[in-house]
């Protein structure tokens, strides 16, 4: 299906928005979906740093260092701890596997807990 962009009005704040062909395009190459959204981009964001839980890619984690990064739906990266991981998660996580987590503050700023594997 060929992308187009297209409008879509904010359920958070109203708001009018389009959704550009070139955000269907980084969403898909992600591995997100590509419906419409329903939040702007604005509010999408600070919807992503409530504590959830939230879905998002895997950037990459490394088993060695005993960190990675999950991709939020709008781009934003977010940091996880090995013991972030949730009981049972296996730290042979591939790069851009779908997860399910938590966001807690910490001093360096958000991260990510309760980390799992969302099953395709
Ligand atoms: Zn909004």
């Amino acid at each position: 299906m060929p992308y187009r962009d297209m409008w879509a009005t904010c359920t958070e704040c109203g708001k009018q928005f389009v959704f550009t062909v070139e955000e269907q395009r980084r969403l898909a190459a992600l591995g997100f979906e590509t419906a419409l959204p329903t939040l702007c981009p604005e509010c999408m964001r600070a919807a992503e740093l409530t504590p959830g839980p939230h879905e998002g890619i895997i950037k990459w984690y490394d088993p060695e260092k005993g960190y990675g990064f999950i991709i939020q739906r709008s781009g934003n990266e977010i940091f996880f701890h090995r013991s972030g991981l949730a009981p049972g998660t296996p730290e042979d996580i591939p790069d851009k596997a779908r997860v399910r987590y938590r966001i807690q503050p910490s001093g360096r700023g958000p991260q990510a807990v309760d980390v799992s594997l969302v099953k395709a």
